[in-house]
């Protein structure tokens, strides 16, 4: 791929640019480069700190703040601080409804399929631009702290995150002024920390355990010429550090014959409570015995009390790793490595008992909470081409995708996939009863596909004719060693299938993809912007369309006066569609949800007593 980049404070072209790794972590996050010495190193921004808390503080007059500072707010100022943002990252509010009590923050519920937003005070953000936030913050201390400026970066995500949360963190990474040139899995980063997977001819089966401050996860990788195969992953993403700290607090709680709800609901001494058994935790790394006081109160514990209460908690992390193995279909003895990441894991009884299961030393000489930033450190300074002993393998120089709602850009494979690769994902009908399906395929980085480059556009004919949102059409990408790209597409209900070729190459030389590439850097945040605009407008028409129907369906049930008032929503809503205002029209769809969902569950009632008479509805 071609090197290019631009240097966003004075405008002028760099060939030869720092890429920085970033580790965007749940409850941490940080940032590393390669050193003029070639060695991988974190950033450590005058006196802040390595690890910058993954917490978001909304101010009254606007103002914003994140890291350890915010972290204070989430005692002084609950609803407007905003963290563990990376759980909703990517993510509808369907699959998270089941853990919705864990945010002090508002999420907003209006059960749709699509992603999830956030409110705080009366403006709406979505974890893509939380996110950002953060990455912002990340690339202001790096560029701080190396006087120059950051404009690439490689970020690690879990292994199991899907196509989603990884577009997502992607278009986090933009709208934080970040080219974002891969996006690399957490265990993979870590190898590469490890020096593993970087000689070509290895291969290697490695288990990465991560223990972080609240989520578990073990991934088992297979690498073999440099290519990083992820075999298994198991884990729990409600389980972590916190949880040692939460039973410290408990045991103190028991000790002092406090009542425990009321502890709780003292916010403040919570916390006190919280941040000194997070410190004791931290201490029995090199001491057996912790003995302090918060006003009368004891806060006594041994290490071996500690290890007893902490024990079923590393159980069931043990029980992961006996089934990631499964998953994998392979024996304790066919793992050559096992590496440790994640602040938790430095917790000795941990190291212990993971070392005992695997049957051999863990790596644990790395910080285990610095390993995937400089994981993706190293990841970044070999898609530099700064490495010559490493092959970069063949990889493709443009995203390719479809055109979806409102003439977005969705990507299918993302640039830089090494070749050949295969991606896919399902799509939906908009309007009841259509029966045709326009698929046009685009190449290029932009959001919009009117900036990107056509490749083919073609109709799936002949889907029966069903309501809206029940076709599933799964479109998949096949791009082979020689470079051509096999889009086929299949309706699941009925088996219609559709097959193009095209050669994305063709016909493009390098200095247009450079050019392609440099558009892309100078307009990726107002192409996230425009992008979150109309993804709000095809919500907005969307709900227009399913309100309308309801009340022509269901009118009866309503009073006069409920559906008079529904219509001043709806006019409210389209006068905000009209506009360019995404909160507006946020504001106006969240109105509608809260007016209308009484009436749904009022039919519900009504349906089910109407079906116990015997009577059918309809
Ligand atoms: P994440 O990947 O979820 O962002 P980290 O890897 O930064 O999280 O891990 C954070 C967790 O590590 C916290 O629960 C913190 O208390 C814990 N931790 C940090 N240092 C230690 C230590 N010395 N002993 C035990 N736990 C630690
Ligand atoms: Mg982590």
């Amino acid at each position: 791929m071609a090197k290019v980049s631009i240097n966003l404070a004075t405008g002028s072209i760099q060939k030869e640019e720092l890429i920085v790794g970033i580790d965007l972590g749940t409850t941490n996050s940080l940032v590393a480069f390669i050193n003029p010495d070639k060695n991988p190193q974190v950033i450590n921004d005058t006196g802040k700190g390595v690890l910058v808390p993954s917490v978001v503080h909304f101010g009254a007059t606007g103002d914003i703040t994140v890291g350890n500072e915010a972290k204070d707010y989430l005692i002084t100022d609950p609803q407007n601080t905003v963290f563990s943002v990376k759980r909703l990252l990517g993510r509808s509010y369907k699959d998270i409804e089941n853990y919705k009590d864990f945010f002090s923050y508002k999420v907003i519920d209006d059960d749709s399929e699509s992603l999830v937003k956030i409110k705080v005070g009366d403006k709406f953000y979505t974890p893509i631009e939380l996110s950002g936030l953060i990455l912002k913050e990340l690339k202001v201390r790096a560029e701080h702290a190396l006087k120059t400026p950051v404009n690439r970066a490689v970020i690690t995500v879990p292994a199991y995150f899907n196509d989603s949360q990884r577009q997502a963190t992607r278009d986090a990474g933009k709208l934080a002024g970040l080219d974002v040139l891969r996006i690399v899995n957490e265990p993979t980063a870590a190898s590469l920390a490890y020096g593993i997977g970087l000689n070509p001819d290895e291969t290697k089966t490695i288990a990465v355990y991560d223990l972080g401050g609240g989520t578990f996860d073990v991934s088992i990788l297979q690498i073999q010429n440099g290519i990083f195969e992820v075999l298994s992953t198991n884990g729990n993403t409600f389980l972590g550090g916190d949880d040692f700290d939460r039973v410290i607090v408990d045991y103190w709680i028991e000790k002092n014959r406090l009542n425990k709800s009321e502890v709780l609901a003292d916010n403040k001494l919570a916390q006190k409570l919280r941040l000194k058994a997070e410190e004791a935790k931290k201490a029995f790394a090199h001491q057996s015995m912790v003995n302090d006081k918060i006003g009368d109160i004891w806060c006594t514990i041994t290490r071996d009390t500690f290890e007893e209460l902490i024990l079923p908690k590393v159980e069931e992390t043990i029980t992961c790793c006996k089934n990631a193995l499964k998953d994998a279909k392979l024996d304790i003895a066919q793992i050559d490595e096992v590496i440790m990441v994640g602040g938790s894991t430095r917790t000795t009884l941990v190291k212990k008992m993971v070392a005992e299961f695997f049957g051999r030393p863990v790596h644990d000489e790395l910080n285990p909470d610095e390993v995937v930033a400089l994981g993706a450190a190293i990841q970044a300074d070999i898609l530099a081409g700064n490495r010559k002993d490493i092959l970069l393998l063949d990889v493709t120089p443009l995203s390719l995708g479809i055109e979806t709602m409102g003439g977005l850009m969705d990507v299918i494979i993302p640039r830089n996939s090494k070749v050949p690769t295969k991606a896919g994902r399902q799509y939906t009908t908009s309007k009841d009863g259509q029966v045709n399906m326009k698929i046009a395929v685009y190449q290029g980085e932009r959001d919009l596909i009117k900036e990107n480059r056509k490749l083919a556009e073609f109709d799936l004919k002949g889907i029966p004719s069903m309501p809206a949102g029940f076709p599933k059409v799964d479109i998949n990408f096949l791009l082979n060693a020689d470079g051509i790209l096999k889009i086929q597409a299949v309706e699941l209900r009925s088996g219609v299938k559709q097959e193009v070729e095209v050669k994305p190459t063709y016909g493009i030389t390098d200095d247009q993809v450079e050019q392609m590439l440099m558009d892309s850097i100078t307009h990726a945040k107002d192409d996230v912007s425009q992008r979150m605009l109309i993804e709000a407008r095809t919500e907005g028409e969307q709900m227009i369309y399913t309100v309308e129907r309801f009340i022509q369906k269901n009118g009866s049930f309503l009073s006069v006066e409920e559906v008079a008032e529904t219509d001043e929503y709806l006019k409210t809503l389209k006068a905000a569609l009209a506009g360019g205002d995404k909160d507006l029209i946020h504001k106006a769809i969240d109105a509608i949800n809260e007016f209308t969902r009484p009436f749904a569950e009022r039919l519900m009632d009504q349906a089910i007593s109407v079906a116990m008479k015997g009577k059918s509805v309809e």
